[in-house]
């Protein structure tokens, strides 16, 4: 198979998604320009996007929608369901696990971690939440490398021992701090006030 380009790979979860749908409605083929009403992407791109996988839809017939489901299946792991973890449930943490990637067929928060005694031991919105003790046991437990990190400023750095310990490979955080991470961890830095004050800069810079 060809190298697929990252803004194929990118519209493939919308693809798979919307070719769930069309599955679960009975549907057993569809045009490239059905699917680009569906997606709102021009059917000249779904249709190049498609050709990466060596599906080629037939003029007149479009594509088979059971074919294209079970190649992404096969070939993007699409159907493994990604469980990822979530520490400090406060104001942000609880705004995710209450979202929980709902719209998302592939990655939902499995498990979360706290210190607070008065939320330990409580589920929310269907997800259990720890002390930090069961950190490792719990990610063993349930196949966890990704983490999503919502604690406090002062407290993250003092976390990753622990993280390293449970063998996690992942971490999305969402704190201004810079971690300082062994190899082979990856940190993607979500840093919500950050992006809105660049966001901000530009509209004035642009004045
Ligand atoms: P947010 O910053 O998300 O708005 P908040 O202001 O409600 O949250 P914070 O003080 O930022 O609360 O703490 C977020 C959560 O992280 C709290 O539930 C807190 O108990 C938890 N927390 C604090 N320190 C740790 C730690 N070392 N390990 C795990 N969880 C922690």
């Amino acid at each position: 198979m060809k190298e697929i380009p990252k803004a194929t790979a990118k519209r493939l979860p919308l693809y798979h998604r919307y070719l769930k749908m069309f599955h679960d409605m009975g549907k057993l083929r569809i045009s490239s320009t059905e699917l680009s009403e569906a997606v709102k992407v021009d059917s000249a791109t779904i249709r190049r996007d498609l050709s990466y996988f060596g599906a080629l839809g037939k003029r007149g017939y479009g594509y088979d929608i059971e074919y294209l489901l079970n190649f992404f299946s096969r070939t993007l792991s699409q159907d493994r369901l990604q469980t990822v973890a979530l520490i400090g449930v406060g104001n942000l943490g609880n705004a995710l696990l209450n979202y929980n990637f709902k719209k998302s067929n592939n990655v939902h928060i499995g498990a979360a971690f706290d210190i607070n005694e008065d939320i330990v031991g409580t589920v929310h919105n269907g997800v259990p939440i720890y002390p930090m003790s069961d950190l490792q046991e719990q990610l063993d437990l349930m196949d966890i490398e990704v983490v999503i990190i919502t604690v406090p400023e002062n407290a993250v750095q003092k976390i990753i021992p622990d993280l390293e310990k449970a063998g996690v490979k992942g971490i999305f955080n969402f704190t201004p701090v810079r971690l300082d991470v062994s190899e082979g961890i990856h940190v993607q830095n979500v840093d919500l006030v950050n992006e809105l004050q660049t966001l901000i800069y530009y509209i004035n810079a642009s004045k």
